[in-house]
């Protein structure tokens, strides 16, 4: 697509690229078998932000992925062809220390370098190379949820920021969670926390009944409330205060209901972002406030991820595929073959409330070699 141009999305021709010779022999030649669609995708396509590579005036979209090695360079011991990888997102490029360290997902540059939606080519192609540094590997036995690893690498992350902050307290032991918002990457979010043991309530505008996300939390141990009926800080009364709450809403006034309905040294995540300019005077700042100071509660953001999180994701993929069969499979509700109908996914994302869409995304193509152990 052509940045700054909405519903610029086209199909290119591009050189396949050279295998495995770039980044001094640590570079992976990886064919495609599954990206992934989401908001920011569709954001990208309606010109909202999104920059080409310099020199170029295309963007290849597409950040979350799944593919298989072809070919390695001589340097690289950790992947061998017929693995599953999936690939990082944000690369160092930028001037921050962040940057310098490895640890770009906390960078404090205004400018990002992330494949597919700034500065860099995504996935969305039949072939990619990239540095095996930003390669992680995953268990053939989840090939066909593994597309699901990037936006569930935001969670981990979010996860990991908060056991990280609440080393404050020397001991933690939080019971139950609140996840607002149960589209994909809030289910992801209600998976990884009961795969942590939580008591975890979602909660969402539609009503419960006939609604595929609500009987996705409770086929997993989480209850489902409608939003519709019941406000978070309501729910309290019935669930009690929760320790950690995630946020994923995208509508930004719920935070205030959020942070009254924290426990004790409890947590809030947060993970929407919100471009708009949305603003509320209904906040009782100074309940919020005391509730806060004299309770040593913390809130915190979260976004972009580093191999460690994704390292996370993958045990947490393999856990739930473990105690839950085919559960992450059932969020995988819309399938797009081949990259040429990829219009289709626009579609699906623009009106996601008429599909019913949680996952959708575009099958590249399906690997047909058996890959080593
Ligand atoms: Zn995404």
């Amino acid at each position: 697509m052509k940045p700054g141009k909405p519903n610029s999305a086209h199909l290119v021709d591009v050189e396949k690229p050279a295998a495995a010779d770039v980044s001094g022999g640590r570079g992976v030649l990886v064919e495609v078998f599954r990206v992934g669609a989401c908001g920011t995708d569709r954001e990208i396509n309606n010109a909202e932000y999104g920059t080409a590579p310099d020199g170029e005036d295309f963007l290849i979209l597409g950040h979350e992925n799944l593919g298989r090695v072809v070919e390695v360079g001589e340097n690289v011991t950790e992947f061998a062809p017929g693995n599953y990888v999936v690939a990082t997102v944000r690369r160092p490029c930028g001037s921050s220390v962040y940057d310098k360290i490895g640890e770009q997902h906390f960078t404090t540059d205004t400018e990002y370098f992330e494949r597919g939606i700034s500065r860099l080519h995504g996935y969305m192609a039949e072939y990619y190379v990239e540095n095996a540094e930003f390669l992680v590997k995953v268990p053939n036995a989840l090939a066909e949820v593994g597309v699901l690893l990037e936006p569930l690498s935001i969670i981990e992350k979010g996860l990991k920021q908060a056991s990280d902050i609440q080393e404050r307290m020397k001991v933690w032991r939080p019971k139950t969670a609140a996840v607002l918002g149960v589209g994909n990457v809030g289910l992801l979010a209600v998976m990884a926390l009961r795969m942590r043991g939580y008591a975890v309530h979602g909660f969402g505008r539609e009503p419960r009944d006939g609604y595929l996300n609500a009987e996705l939390c409770e086929a997993i141990g989480a209850t489902y409330d409608s939003t519709a009926e019941i406000s978070v800080e309501q729910s309290t009364e019935k669930y009690g205060q929760y320790d950690l709450i995630f946020e994923c809403t995208g509508f930004s006034p719920i935070i205030f209901d959020a942070m009254q309905s924290l426990n004790e040294n409890g947590i809030l995540l947060l993970a929407s972002v919100t471009g708009g300019d949305r603003k509320t005077d209904q906040v009782p700042s100074d309940k919020i406030n005391q509730m806060f100071v004299l309770g040593n509660r913390a809130m915190v953001g979260t976004v972009n991820a580093g191999r460690e999180h994704f390292e996370m994701g993958v045990k947490d993929l393999a856990l739930c595929e473990a105690m839950h069969p085919g559960w992450l499979g059932r969020m995988m509700t819309h399938k797009i073959d081949g990259l040429e109908n990829f219009a289709r996914a626009f579609d699906i994302l623009s009106n996601a409330g008429k599909y019913k869409a949680i996952k959708t995304f575009i099958e590249v193509k399906r690997p047909g070699r058996e890959s080593p152990v």
